[in-house]
């Protein structure tokens, strides 16, 4: 006999792992199937966790080898330690991993390691990593099975030379030269990390400017930094193959002027975006809905599939593949299930490239205020001027924020600066409440403190900045 659950959760990442839990809050019997090994998903496994770790770990180096001097701490015998370096992230993975298996056993989740299949709207069944199949009944199944990363066929993944993030987070050594193809958020975070690490960077971007979405002036501000750490960037540059002759890999492009470009190099790591990952999950035969060319899967304002009794969120859905959409997509579609007001602003949703320095964003950039032909008035504010800024020695970027000239409500912020990925959350709240620039402006900020830019940036937008 199958048993049965209320809710069948498949893909244990940052949506599945989350709706799972706050549907047991609500009282659901959950299951939550997963294939890999462990708990967390893309997210813990392969991709925010371990790319922090190792941004955080390559960041500590720099400041060693870089910028100490300048605090008057000198340094001798500064050495990198790759495995160990390797070795502590892979410590953080665990640690979360298991810390969604604690919060399982915590909530009465059932977890079930193997690889799902809808056999009908309302079966699961699963291929048990151990071996044997599983079948579970479920009221409601929610497809949180993520993403992969995109494939270029003229340069495929080989897994050691030619590779996507997953093997870029695990290079047992410092490459010499590693050539990234995509200048957007894989490509710039673990460029950076190799940077800092030693190796010669390039990126070839097939777009005229790195980071395409985001606002052009700190997009541009971010590229200057980049370069000046030494990542080499083609833009407008389209790669057409690549050949690999042992440890080597010959990269071949071409430049809008018809140039060709070749790049001598031992490892290319592609990061030209994902696509949502359904492979083996029975969507045809259960008659869900998938977009033929994008591979997303169409839900209502409840998250459902066109099939009433199966649900998806996450990469799977439209809207940006960051981990935090997926997470509150998950507790809305919980607590929607549960006859509650579940519900997601995607207007307010940040997005941060955790590079040095950061940046982060949330609401409209300018470039769309135009595109809307809104009228708006926009403050900007300094690192420079921000006293600590000046006491950490990071006075690089800016905070600029876009508001509405009449109601003076905040549109959009956009921060390039140290820790704009903590600054950012002030944006997104006063966003939320729909603040206006003033009340930020008007709200004591400590001092000294990064925050104080925000506030100056808001100060700003009316013209009474008092530190620029
Ligand atoms: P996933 O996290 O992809 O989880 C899906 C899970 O479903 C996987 O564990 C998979 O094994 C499982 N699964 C798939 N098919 C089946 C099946 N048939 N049966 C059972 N299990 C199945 N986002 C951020 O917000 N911040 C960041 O800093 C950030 N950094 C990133 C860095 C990298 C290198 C990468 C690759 C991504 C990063 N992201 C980041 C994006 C983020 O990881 C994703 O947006 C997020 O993980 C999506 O969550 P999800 O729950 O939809 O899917
Ligand atoms: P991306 O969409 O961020 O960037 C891909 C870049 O590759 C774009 O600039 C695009 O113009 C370029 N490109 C596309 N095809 C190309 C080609 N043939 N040649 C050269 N350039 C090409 O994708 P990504 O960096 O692979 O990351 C995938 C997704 O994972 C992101 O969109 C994001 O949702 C998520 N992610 C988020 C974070 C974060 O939140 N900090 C970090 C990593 C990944």
């Amino acid at each position: 006999m199958a048993e049965r659950y209320d809710v069948v959760v498949i893909g244990a990442g940052p949506g599945g792992y989350v709706a799972a839990i706050r549907a047991a809050q609500l009282g659901m019997k959950v299951a939550c199937v997963e294939k890999r090994p462990t708990l967390g998903g893309t997210c813990l496994n392969i991709g925010c966790i371990p790319s922090k770790a190792l941004l955080d770990s390559s960041e500590y180096y720099h400041l060693a080898h870089d910028k100490f001097v300048r605090h008057g701490i000198k340094v001798t015998g500064l050495e990198i330690d790759v495995p160990a370096m390797l070795a502590r992230k892979d410590r953080v993975v665990k640690e979360l991993t298991d810390g969604v298996g604690f919060l399982f056993r915590k909530n009465k989740i059932t977890p079930v390691f193997g690889a799902a299949r809808l056999a009908s709207p309302t079966t699961v069944a699963v291929q048990k990593n151990g071996g044997g199949e599983e079948t579970l009944e479920a009221g409601h199944i929610l497809l949180a099975t993520g993403s992969a990363p995109v494939n270029l066929p003229f340069i495929p993944f080989d897994g050691k030379t030619v590779v996507s993030s997953t093997e870029a987070l695990c290079f047992e050594r410092v490459p010499e030269h590693l050539v990234v193809v995509g200048g957007g958020y894989i490509g710039l975070e673990l460029g950076s990390v190799w940077r800092r690490l030693g190796a010669k960077v390039t990126v070839i971007e097939f777009l005229p400017r790195i980071v395409p979405l985001a606002d052009i002036e700190l997009g541009t501000l971010l590229h200057k930094s980049l370069a000046k750490q030494g990542l080499e960037f083609h833009l407008e540059t389209r790669v057409t193959g690549a050949k690999v002759t042992g440890e080597r890999v010959a990269v071949s492009a071409e430049k809008k002027d018809g140039s060709a470009l070749t790049v001598d190099c031992d490892r290319v790591l592609v990061a030209v975006g994902r696509r949502p990952y359904t492979e083996g999950l029975g969507l045809a035969e259960a008659g869900v809905n998938a977009d033929s060319k994008t591979g997303k899967v169409p839900v209502d304002k409840h998250f459902r599939t066109n099939v009433p009794t199966v649900s998806a969120i996450g990469d799977l859905i439209d809207g940006p593949m960051l981990a935090h959409k997926a997470e509150d997509e998950g507790v809305a579609w919980a607590e929607l299930l549960a006859g509650k007001a579940g519900h997601v602003d995607y207007d307010t949703i940040p997005s941060v490239i955790y590079t040095w320095p950061e940046m982060a964003g949330v609401g409209i950039t300018e470039e769309q205020a135009k595109e809307r032909k809104l009228d708006y008035r926009v403050g900007k504010f300094p690192f420079l001027a921000n006293g600590r800024a000046k006491a950490m020695d990071e006075t690089e970027g800016l905070v600029k924020i876009l508001a509405d000239a009449k109601t003076d409500r905040v549109l959009g912020v956009h921060i390039l600066g140290p820790r704009a990925s903590d600054l950012i959350a002030e944006a997104v709240t006063t966003m939320e409440f729909a603040g206006s620039a003033e009340d930020i402006a008007r709200i004591c900020h400590s001092h000294p403190t990064l925050s104080e830019a925000v506030k100056e940036a808001a100060m700003a937008v009316d013209r009474w900045s008092i530190h620029s």
